[in-house]
């Protein structure tokens, strides 16, 4: 229930979409951030936390994770996706959209249906992230792309048939955002982005070797983004630039990055930041549910998946996800020099506009949603106001996931 009290946050260091504000204030009334300051003199409220010494963030948003905390999205059921966002939430992630990997329409119905009994009661835990919708990594992909998806569930588009599972998925909520990865050279695939883009899905080149031109005639039709870039997609050549070169000219799309230390080279991050900014990059988990547990062995999606040194693989060698939270990702980055605005911003605004949420989500800034981070020097979160409603989180510190 959101309440009308007037919360303050004051002498905070706070994390805007441009620069550090210290000491600053976010004054909270009804689930909504009314204003933020750093006037000296502070407004009257009803509930006044000094978190001097704190970073003062807004909540992040995972725009794609498969699973945490021992949970995996396309076996869960509704209390476990509960205990997924109560893991995610301690870990500073506010909204998050569960990914699903290439399935069965069997697999695909079971997701539908837990999401459909979770969601509409998700807001009665404030300790759990809420879900903002659903993204679907696949099926329509390239299987000379799979990376760690298992190519048996990949499909083509040759009629509404083809995706009818996954039309329907009208969960009450709102937002509710419907996000798809898919492979536009794939047969039907430009046919298929016209298609979901008239169902407002938000759509992502991603598991593809497409042509610059084939990543431009996709555009025109609707797509905005590219996933977990530059992993599965064609290496970029100079006389074929393929997705990889389309996506670092074209200044109109968004691309998301797993800073996990594994995925990437660090030095590839520089390149990427040095030739397009951090205006449209956002960072991804990737997360799977071995996310959490330390390394290990795990069956997830019917194979096992070693972890080892925070490092995944599937039987066949192929990295197969990651296994740190956003919040890891973010320390990376200013572990490569990325100053802390920029990086957070990574994992907040940007990933707010890929799904175009931003404004609701996403920054400190009067009319939005109240979800605010309170972080100590290493980012642990200390608390957490989601939709304004306080989650004290120092007795139940984060658990260590990912490394470095
Ligand atoms: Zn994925």
């Amino acid at each position: 229930m959101r309440t009308s009290r007037r919360i303050l946050l004051y002498g905070g260091r706070l994390v805007l979409p441009d620069r550090l504000l210290e000491p600053g204030w976010v004054l909270i009334q009804g689930g909504i951030i009314q204003e933020v300051s750093a006037a000296e003199k502070l407004p009257s409220a009803d509930e006044r936390l000094d978190v001097s010494g704190y970073y003062v963030a807004p909540g992040m948003l995972d725009l794609h994770i498969h699973g945490s905390a021992g949970v995996d999205l396309l076996t869960a059921t509704a209390e476990d996706l509960h205990r997924w966002a109560r893991f995610l939430l301690r870990h500073g992630v506010t909204r998050f959209l569960p990914t699903t990997v290439p399935a069965d329409p069997t697999q695909y119905a079971h997701v539908r249906a837990t999401l459909a009994e979770y969601v509409p009661e998700q807001e009665r835990d404030p300790r759990a992230a809420s879900i903002l919708g659903v993204h679907f990594e696949g099926p329509i992909v390239s299987p000379r792309r799979p990376g760690a998806l298992n190519p048996r569930d990949f499909r083509t588009f040759r009629s509404l048939r083809d995706v009818e599972d996954l039309l329907t998925w009208d969960i009450p909520a709102r937002p509710f955002v419907r996000m798809m990865t898919l492979a536009p050279e794939v047969e039907g695939g430009l046919a298929l982005i016209e298609e979901l883009r008239r169902r407002g899905f938000r759509l992502a080149i991603g598991h593809s070797e497409a042509s610059f031109e084939i990543c431009e005639a996709a555009a025109e039709r609707g797509v905005t983004h590219v996933t977990h870039f530059p992993n599965a997609l064609a290496p970029l050549h100079h006389r074929q630039l393929g997705v990889v070169g389309w996506a670092l000219l074209e200044e109109r799309v968004t691309l998301d990055l797993i800073a996990d230390g594994h995925h990437l080279d660090r030095r590839m991050v520089a390149l990427v930041k040095k030739v397009m900014g951090t205006d449209r990059l956002a960072l991804i988990s990737d997360a799977i549910a071995a996310a959490g547990l330390g390394d290990g062995q795990y069956e997830i999606w019917g194979e096992m998946i070693r972890v080892v040194n925070g490092r995944t693989e599937n039987a066949a060698g192929a990295l197969a996800g990651s296994v740190i939270t956003l919040r890891d990702a973010v320390r990376h980055l200013l572990q490569w020099g990325v100053p802390l605005p920029e990086a957070m911003r990574m994992a907040t605004l940007v990933p707010a506009r890929v799904l175009g949420v931003a404004e609701a989500f996403g920054a400190l800034e009067p009319g939005k949603r109240a979800d605010v981070l309170v972080l100590d020097e290493q980012l642990r979160p200390h608390l957490v106001l989601r939709d304004g409603e306080i989650v004290r989180l120092s007795e139940e510190p984060p658990s260590p996931v990912g490394t470095p």
